[in-house]
């Protein structure tokens, strides 16, 4: 079925909308929320389960002291206050990959809650106020065979995988951000890539979008303009990359728009995200007054961090994000228009390794920012995961700098470091890549340019040099752009002026 959208323009002339972002972070500690298992990610299905992580009766939870650490240190680094004494909640529902039938959770005392965490997008700041991060398990994971799209839809059976179960996520739920206007999708987006950042700099997480292990669900709502009410909210689940999460927002600011518009009113209800098609389809209604018979958890005792503690946790956060990013900015020499693509591709801390390596901060941006980001994009996998590491990226541009390459060929580089053929240095020796600075065979190569050019040749020594660049581009062919080409140019001129 086809959605009617308005433009978002339209959209914006009409209605302002609201959001509300439920990022739920799975974190890398060695074991699950409350069982000894491990939670490692892609082990073979149902190797790492035991007695309580499959519910299994008369097990006995006991919590993960190392989760509780990880929950304090990011509200910390979240601003929020951290409670002195909460509990854990049952959340009864039932779901096939949920073994225990209930998830265990926190409901009305959530470890961390009233922080905020400010946003920049395009110079401006925006301020998000985070309601609660609490802590809960994850659940199974299903797999549907048969069907053509991995969706239960058409599916001819499904496979369960309890390797998941158990696993600590820190949930961290929005307040309504309101008056962000036409910026809506990408203070979104912005929100959840310093958010993730911050995961990264606390070290309790892969922080991984493409493998799930930051995940997020973007609530939407429109009002009628200027009203400052709050309308009807749609949920879009699992929302896998930063650039999903920007187009998630302004798909359904259009499609309610539309429905708004057209005198419909909105269903309450949790949506299906398509990363394929860029659009949300219909899940399941949802009514805020849902039952799911929360009760505390009589099998763990309440969770009281001492004062103590918690200033101790808070003297190991890392850098404020804001600040990190001004004083990145002023050490590379970016300017405001090059930072804000560096954060908003999510590249900031990867250009950072890069630089660590041994890149320029300029030389590190060029790479990920173009011929990298456009193949993480094609594979549709994030910047980490493109199979090129900052270390190598950092060789690369040795390479470059030292002449034995030039940008053309270190495409070619990133080609045969992306399909596993060993260093950069390995793989311009393997492909014969390096560029020939040789006098004797350029020379030869700039003869025969001249030769097959004469009409151009004849414009040079009359002195317009500037038609140079054609002999240069004839000689480069004949090469395989495998010349020198400041050599070259030289050479050019040596011979004709
Ligand atoms: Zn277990």
């Amino acid at each position: 079925m086809t959605e009617t959208l308005l433009s978002f323009e339209e959209s914006l002339e009409k209605f302002d909308p609201a959001m509300g972002l439920e990022v739920h972070v799975e974190l890398s500690t060695a074991t699950k929320m409350f069982c000894g298992c491990p939670g490692d990610f892609g082990a073979e299905p149902n190797t790492q389960v035991c007695p309580t992580c499959l519910g299994l009766p008369g097990s006995m939870p006991v919590v993960n002291g190392k989760a509780v650490e990880a929950a304090i240190r990011i509200g910390l680094a979240l601003n929020c206050e951290i409670a002195e004494w909460c509990r854990f909640a049952r959340k009864n529902y039932f779901y096939p990959d949920m073994p225990k039938n209930f998830q265990t959770s926190q409901y009305d005392e959530p470890i961390c809650f009233d922080g905020f965490m400010d946003v920049d997008v395009d110079g401006e700041t925006f301020r998000v106020e985070i309601e609660r991060a609490h802590m809960e398990e994850d659940t199974g994971k299903s797999l549907h065979v048969g069907g053509s799209t991995g969706r239960i839809h058409g599916a001819s059976h499904s496979l369960v995988d309890y390797n998941r179960a158990g696993i600590p996520l820190i949930e961290i739920v929005t307040r309504p951000i309101m008056g962000a206007g036409e910026k809506a999708p990408a203070v979104a987006r912005a929100y959840v890539a310093q958010l993730r950042d911050l995961i990264v700099a606390l070290d309790v997480s892969d922080a991984r979008m493409d493998q799930g292990s930051i995940r997020a669900d973007v609530n939407l709502s429109l009002a009628p303009k200027g009203t400052g009410a709050l309308g009807i909210r749609t949920e879009t689940k699992n929302v896998n990359s930063l650039r999903s999460v920007e187009r998630a927002v302004r798909f359904e600011m259009q499609r309610h728009a539309a429905i708004l518009d057209g005198g419909g009113s909105i269903v309450q209800e949790t949506r299906h995200w398509h990363e394929d098609t860029g659009v949300t389809t219909s899940g399941r209604e949802k009514s805020d007054a849902e039952d799911y018979r929360y009760f505390p958890e009589p099998d763990l005792v309440p969770v009281a961090p001492s004062r103590e503690w918690v200033e101790e946790l808070r003297g190991t956060l890392p850098e404020n994000p804001t600040q990190k990013r001004a004083r990145l900015q002023a050490e590379w020499g970016f300017s405001d228009l090059e930072m804000r693509d560096t954060v908003g591709a999510g590249a900031l801390l990867i250009i950072e390794e890069t630089v660590a390596a041994g890149a320029t901060p300029q030389a590190a941006r060029k790479w990920w920012l173009s011929d990298l980001a456009r193949r993480a994009n094609d594979a549709g996998v994030e910047l980490a995961a493109v199979g090129v590491t900052p270390a190598q990226v950092a060789a690369v541009q040795q390479l470059v700098d030292a002449r034995t390459i030039n940008d053309k060929l270190a495409r070619q580089v990133f080609d045969g470091l992306v399909a596993g053929e060993g260093t950069p240095e390995e793989i311009v020796e393997k492909r014969g890549l390096a560029v020939v600075s040789d006098d004797g065979a350029l020379s030869a190569a700039v003869d025969k340019a001249i030769a097959d050019n004469p009409d151009v040749a004849d414009k040079i020594r009359a002195g317009k040099v500037a038609a140079a660049g054609a002999l240069i581009g004839s000689v480069m062919k004949e090469m395989r752009g495998q010349a020198d080409a400041g050599r070259v140019r030289e050479l050019i001129l040596e011979k004709l002026t």
